[in-house]
């Protein structure tokens, strides 16, 4: 069985003590390829670092984070954007397989709020125009994020990260594109809203995640998360789904490799 973990921050310092030998084992459980999403110009160098140094296994995308809207907004996005456009152009080495991680959040603060919408309009258009999917942060902010996509044309595609919203919510963002759900840790938690809208998103819809070094699951919920767990989250998925563990390995990367022409 092979996966895919469509969000990891394996570039994140809590794995800057033994980052080879948990690529070891991430590799060992079958999980082949990984998506690195950005988060602000802090961390471009470690992103970019682990990334050629995995290469063959991992595939980064640009953007500006929500959490990451504050003061230097216009710096950030400036920053996010330049990079962006330069990978397209020809003869560039770094190739960016989406736009991401981008959105809202308001669970932290509705301070720049306003700023964040900008900004979010701002990398769906790069993605728009550059044809490639975005992954999408949501929290706290759904009305706004609404507003947000109603402007925009409806050919977008991506995924909405750790997806935790209704079925309602889900059928609601089909009306903007192509949109999957990344299903990570949470959906192994006890009483999971997540595990009951499963049930009713088709597994063509669905992505594996672990968000690491956060969001682990169950029996390991309180330690750090790592990709080597994706086939917890996707035996958890086969039982909600009623079907075999080697279904959804296959069916999820296949999402997956398509989404992100990986
Ligand atoms: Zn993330």
């Amino acid at each position: 069985m092979l996966f895919v973990d469509t969000h990891t921050h394996l570039y994140d310092e809590a794995f800057d003590n033994d980052r080879d030998s948990v690529f070891q084992r991430i590799i060992q459980n079958g999980v082949t390829k990984m998506v690195f999403p950005a988060i602000d110009s802090s961390y471009f160098e470690r992103q970019h670092e682990c990334a050629s140094k995995y290469k063959d296994n991992v595939f980064m995308a640009m953007g500006l984070h929500p959490t990451s809207v504050g003061k230097a907004w216009k710096n950030e996005l400036e920053f996010a954007t330049e990079h962006l456009e330069k990978s397209f152009l020809p003869s560039q080495g770094v190739r960016y397989v989406a736009v991401g991680e981008i959105g809202l959040d308001g669970y932290w603060s509705k301070d720049f709020i306003e700023e964040q919408k900008e900004v979010f309009s701002a990398q769906l258009d790069l993605a728009i125009r550059y044809d490639i999917p975005v992954i999408i942060h949501e929290r706290s902010a759904m009305d706004e994020m609404f507003d947000v996509l109603e402007s925009k044309s409806r050919g977008l595609r991506g995924v909405f990260h750790a997806f935790g919203g209704s079925v309602e919510t889900f059928r609601r963002i089909q009306k903007y594109g192509d949109f999957k759900v990344g299903i990570g840790g949470v959906v192994t938690f006890k009483n999971a809203g997540v595990a009951k809208t499963l049930e009713y998103i088709p597994l063509e819809k669905i992505i594996l995640e672990t968000d690491s070094p956060w969001l682990t699951p169950a029996p390991y919920r309180g330690k750090r998360n790592e990709s080597s767990y994706i086939p917890i989250i996707a035996q958890k998925v086969a039982e909600i789904k009623k079907v075999d563990i080697e279904t959804v390995a296959s069916v999820t990367t296949a999402n997956a490799e398509k989404l992100f022409r990986i």
